[in-house]
């Protein structure tokens, strides 16, 4: 299991890459959520997530031990982050992207100089394909959450949190596969248990709450939630534990509700963070953490949105 004293040695190394994001504090959204809201701003993060902490700690470690290559299968934030530090650390990345990709998020992956590879439209096909290649070039697939290092890179979102935020009481993060979530439940529970931690899922993507409710990880068939960082189908079997263990609790927001933070953020804060970012503010503004008067720490984890696609979400 991943441990704080991992996360602080992650600490130690990735901070030439990894910018300290700001917290942000908004009265207006304070009090529509009845409690001292605060936005920690992993959207203005080095790629626009906080996915470059994870692969900023691992593919630091694996070119360390003779990597001369990496690769990964997704066209979204993790591959965008692999790419970009491996092109800062100068070794050749493959990205396997699926066939219906949009055209902005190759850009970004094509931007960091890394190749780009198609294959089919699901992970299950992507992922053996990465994995091949890895295998071919005396290279190391980087995977998206399930892994020690990636873990204890996310976590540092946790340490950040706790150094900047003295008095938090609550912090409310996304969950997709985990990483993010079982990286700061370590940081923050092994430091201060009395800070709750609060995961929030859309409705159409509840993997992990399931998981809960089942005692084992649980799948879920697809999703097709507008939070496309959240797709996954079901929690890793390193990242479960830790949830199992710490998490206080596990809220659901709907598609209408993620939308309507998106909206409210960018309207009162300015800031834009895609979907997968705006169901902790959702769960704030609806009521769905249950407290009132506390000071709440909600991660928006990342910005990246295709701006078409944004106008498209508000002209219905
Ligand atoms: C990947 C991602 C998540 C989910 O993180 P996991 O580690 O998979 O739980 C949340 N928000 C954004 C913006 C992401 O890119």
């Amino acid at each position: 299991m991943v441990k704080l004293a991992d996360i602080q040695q992650a600490r130690d190394t990735i901070y030439d890459v990894v910018k300290e994001t700001p917290i942000l504090h908004s009265s207006q959204l304070s009090a529509l959520c009845d409690n001292n809201l605060f936005l920690k701003g992993e959207h203005v993060q080095t790629t626009g997530s906080f996915k470059i902490r994870g692969a900023t700690n691992k593919v630091q470690q694996v070119v360390e031990d003779g990597a001369s290559s990496v690769t990964a299968a997704s066209s979204g934030n993790h591959g965008q982050a692999v790419a970009y530090i491996a092109n800062q650390l100068g070794v050749p990345a493959t990205i396997v992207v699926p066939e219906d990709a949009t055209t902005s998020k190759l850009n970004a992956i094509r931007t960091y100089q890394a190749k780009i590879e198609t294959c089919g439209t699901t992970s299950a096909e992507r992922i053996p394909r990465a994995k091949e290649l890895a295998h071919k070039t005396n290279g190391v697939f980087i995977p998206p959450y399930d892994d020690p290092l990636i873990m204890a890179g996310q976590g540092t979102v946790g340490l950040e949190i706790l150094g900047q935020l003295k008095d938090v009481d609550v912090v409310v993060v996304p969950v997709g596969g985990g990483g993010l979530i079982s990286g700061i439940l370590t940081a923050i529970k092994e430091t201060d248990p009395r800070i709750k931690v609060i995961g929030v899922e859309p409705e159409l993507g509840n993997d992990t709450y399931l998981s809960l409710q089942k005692n084992k990880i649980t799948s879920i068939t697809s999703s097709t939630t507008i939070a496309d960082g959240l797709r996954t189908t079901q929690p890793g079997s390193l990242t479960f534990p830790v949830v199992q263990r710490y998490l206080d609790e596990l809220v659901l927001v709907k598609e209408n509700e993620i939308k309507n933070a998106m909206y409210m953020v960018m309207e009162r804060m300015k800031q834009v963070i895609e979907p997968s970012s705006a169901v902790t503010v959702a769960a704030a503004m609806n009521g769905k953490l249950g407290i009132t008067g506390k000071n709440v720490c909600c991660v928006a984890s990342g910005g990246n949105i295709d701006l078409v696609k944004l106008g498209s979400l508000f002209t219905e």
